[in-house]
């Protein structure tokens, strides 16, 4: 049966934007009970834009806030990151070089800026580390809000705005008729968590997820024996792809996503999953 199941899944894979590395997967693809999701860039579009930037502090302006968190922004390559690049760039202004640049993983980045310790961090590093959140920083359930930190005290925050996939609706429905639950893990915001949850009708989120509580989260989900299917494309997703049932790497994903994954979603739609369980369940069910 194998090069049958292979000669099946190149097909599946060629019409539907699905590279498959491990040949079980597309058998496996059938028992999927729960779906994990990463939000950004999966069941969203990934496209950031830059709708507020607020400074905290007195000694730092607004524009201080944006310039220092771009001189770290412009060696990364997250859609947190373009979109701040982005913004910069529209108000032509210089960036400063950076030294010691490193991504605190899952996290944010950090780098030494004009003799500066800057960084630019999640809620969740923020938490870890018992800043306070300003009270205005949420006040739009639709943005993602990272978090400026200038020689280890907050200095301002930066509000970006996705979109929802169009795609994500058809592919959730899909999931819920096949009684798969639908869920997402993101290190965004619990508002804005909650919000893209209740659009779309997910069964559950977890919000302000740090890296290492992914791969928690599935396997509490194989403790109520649910067969589990996880997104994920950074470095940080690689363990929880490994410990999922089905690991999927969503993009070009990185080098090390996407050598854990079963497989590659090319064009990161989550509509490309629904119908490989859909091809999968069909091609099996006529074969038993
Ligand atoms: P997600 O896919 O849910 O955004 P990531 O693991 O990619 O999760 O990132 C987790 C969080 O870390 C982001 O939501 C963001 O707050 C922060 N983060 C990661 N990379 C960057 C970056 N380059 N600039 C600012 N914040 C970042
Ligand atoms: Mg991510």
């Amino acid at each position: 049966a194998i090069p049958l199941v292979v000669a099946i899944s190149t097909a599946v894979s060629a019409q539907n934007g699905l590279l498959i590395r491990n040949r079980t997967a597309f058998e496996e693809s059938r028992k999927i009970s729960a779906l994990l999701f990463d939000k950004t860039g999966t069941l969203t579009k990934g496209d950031f834009g830059v709708t507020r930037i607020e400074s905290v502090d007195n000694n730092n302006s607004s524009a201080e806030v944006l310039r220092l968190a771009s001189a770290l922004e412009q060696s990364s390559e997250h859609p947190i990151a373009v979109g701040i690049i982005k913004k910069i760039k529209e108000d032509k202004v210089i960036i400063p070089k950076p030294k010691n640049f490193n991504s605190i993983t899952g996290k944010g980045v950090e780098a030494t800026v004009e003799n500066k310790k800057i960084k630019v961090v999640s809620p969740g590093y923020l938490r870890d580390e018992k800043i306070d959140i300003p009270k205005d920083a949420y006040s739009d359930a639709a943005e993602t809000v990272v978090f400026v930190l200038i020689d280890g005290k907050l200095a301002g925050y930066i509000a970006l705005a996705d979109e929802i996939r169009p795609e994500s609706a058809e592919a959730i429905r899909i999931f819920k008729k096949n009684n798969i639950k639908v869920l997402m893990a993101t290190g965004d915001n619990e508002k804005t968590a909650k919000a893209v949850s209740e659009k779309l009708g997910l069964d559950g989120y977890y919000a302000e997820v740090l890296p290492h509580q992914k791969v928690e989260i599935v396997k509490q989900l194989q403790e109520k024996e649910e067969f589990v299917a996880m997104t994920g494309d950074g470095v940080n997703d690689a363990p929880a792809l490994a410990q999922a049932n089905v690991g999927i790497a969503v993009g070009s994903g990185t080098d090390v996503a996407a050598e854990t994954a079963d497989i590659i979603l090319v064009n990161s739609n989550p509509q490309d999953i629904a119908n490989l369980i859909l091809f999968g369940k069909a091609t099996y069910n006529k074969m038993i």
